[in-house]
């Protein structure tokens, strides 16, 4: 009995690992795309060479280098010269509101994601009171506080004269 249970872990975990016959292969750290790859400046991983593809569909988070250069914590450190390891890097928590932080150093273009993230509160609207994802929604940051998409829509609508 406990030697079959073995066997099965053992294939489980076998299972489990990515690598095989092409594990040789460099693959991009965030798609697992394999050709047309570079190595990332700030944290020396494989990701792909895409930032030409997107200038052709403008506002799409579709290219993995650019999306690491900017939307991480690791390249904002690399860029910002900071010391040591951005996961330990004072400079990189104060440089932040602790719900970017959170987003940039946890979102799917880190190769490898921020441990124990700190808490924080919620971000309302300042007019509707609903919850802001600021690392998702569109918003609008006013002398009021933050404004959701549908507020700041409302808004924009009332500074424009109707006629
Ligand atoms: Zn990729
Ligand atoms: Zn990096
Ligand atoms: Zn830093
Ligand atoms: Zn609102």
């Amino acid at each position: 009995m406990v030697k079959r249970a073995l066997n099965q872990v053992k294939r489980l975990d076998r299972g489990q690992s990515p690598k095989g016959k092409g594990g040789k292969v460099p693959r991009c750290g965030l798609c697992g795309k394999t050709g047309n790859l570079t190595k990332t400046k700030c944290c020396n991983h494989w990701i792909c060479d895409d930032e030409d593809q997107y200038r052709l569909f403008s506002f799409a988070h579709n290219s993995c280098s650019r999306n690491h250069r900017r939307y991480t914590l690791c390249a904002a450190h690399d860029v910002e010269g900071h010391e040591g390891r951005w996961q330990d890097c004072q400079q990189c928590r104060e440089m932040f509101e602790t719900e970017m932080y959170v987003y940039y150093g946890t979102n799917e273009y880190n190769f490898e994601k921020l441990p124990n993230p700190p808490k924080y509160r919620p971000t309302h609207c300042a007019e509707c009171n609903r919850v802001i994802r600021l690392g998702y929604d569109g918003y609008s940051h006013g002398p009021e506080g933050y404004l959701c998409e549908k507020c700041t829509n409302k808004k924009f609508g009332e500074l424009t004269p109707l006629r």
